[in-house]
């Protein structure tokens, strides 16, 4: 096994005189809980539909509560599992759009097939929330290994209902927009070229419109990185990380102005910290330890698997940095 050359992120980022805090919250991502009607190999979260993991009533109503006091956070980023599938979401996309800010609700797609969520589409289009969904790539063989089988289809019939009701369609306001992940152990490629062949073929092939694609490269953690161990690529897929380090990413990474909440209501820097249990400052705090969203202190936790986020052109929730 090749041992990969290890320096710390910390180190990456002094290298290049970058500092390491957050400027202020922009933008709050809430993960409603770990239940998925799907169950992905590259799953950061570990999701699925064993898992019972969900937001309550207490920790919605506490979250909304500091949402009231708070003017600088503009986006409400809301992911899982799938967070449709939360008792409590439609209330806090209600409450939040109620409020003035943005929501983005990271669908799966297939979940709009769901029992129980036949209506959830027009639902998201009457509240003009922006979708972000996951399809890893435009051919049904790659996006059966990495999602399921017949969850392909099931996402074009998906994403063809809702361009039906306007989402992706110039001048509706519905921004419906595509996040791409690698199916192999490589960087994404160029975001700019691989959106004008997703939307080409999509377009030739099923009709089928969205606004824009996120390329988000896969994070060397949980069932992705057990994965790798099992295929014996982990090292070699960390030195990949680390020698595409990218100071120009670095300085643009997510972190920098999100704050993530996990279900329970526990705070940290990034999804990606959250399934790690990487607290903010690694002191454990909750939405019941602050008054306002202000009074977290700047710091940001960082380990290895930061590299994922400043790798080549960059990764975030919305996609490459630069
Ligand atoms: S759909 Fe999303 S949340 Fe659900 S298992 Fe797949 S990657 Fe995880
Ligand atoms: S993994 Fe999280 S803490 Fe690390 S750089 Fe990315 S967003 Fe920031």
């Amino acid at each position: 096994m090749t041992i990969y050359e290890k320096q710390s992120f910390e180190q990456a980022l002094c290298r290049y005189n970058l500092q390491n805090r957050r400027k202020r919250i922009r933008i709050l991502q809430v993960n409603m809980g770990k239940r998925c009607n799907q169950g992905c190999q590259h799953c950061h979260v570990e999701s699925g539909p064993k898992r019972s993991e969900n937001m309550k009533k207490a920790t919605v109503d506490r979250l909304l509560e500091l949402l009231s006091r708070e003017r600088k956070i503009h986006t409400v980023d809301i992911t899982g599992g799938a967070p449709e599938l939360n008792p409590y979401f439609r209330n806090l996309v209600t409450v939040i759009r109620g409020m003035g800010k943005e929501v983005i609700d990271r669908c799966n797609l297939t979940v709009l097939f769901e029992k129980g969520q036949e209506d959830t589409a027009e639902f998201l289009a009457g509240k003009q929330v922006r979708i972000v969904a996951s399809m890893p790539c435009y051919l049904k063989d790659n996006v059966d290994r990495q999602r399921g089988s017949g969850v392909f289809e099931k996402s074009i019939a998906a994403l063809k209902m809702l361009n039906s009701l306007g989402y992706g369609r110039k001048g509706s306001g519905l921004m419906l927009n595509l996040a791409y992940n690698p199916v192999e152990a490589h960087l994404p490629p160029e975001q700019t070229a691989l959106e004008m062949d997703y939307k080409m073929h999509l377009k030739t092939e099923y009709g089928v419109e969205f606004n824009q694609l996120f390329t988000i490269t896969n994070m060397p953690i949980t069932r992705y990185a057990r994965m790798l161990e099992r295929d014996g690529k982990i090292n070699a897929y960390m030195q990949l990380l680390m020698d595409n380090f990218n100071p120009r990413a670095a300085a643009g990474k997510m972190c920098n102005e999100l704050l993530s909440v996990s279900w329970e209501g526990r705070l940290y820097d990034c999804d990606f910290n959250q399934v790690l249990d990487i607290p903010l400052n690694r002191q454990p705090c909750t939405l019941w330890d602050i008054e306002r969203f202000d009074d977290i202190e700047s710091g940001i936790a960082v380990g290895d698997h930061c590299f994922g986020c400043t790798a080549g052109a960059g990764s975030s929730c919305s996609g490459a940095l630069i």
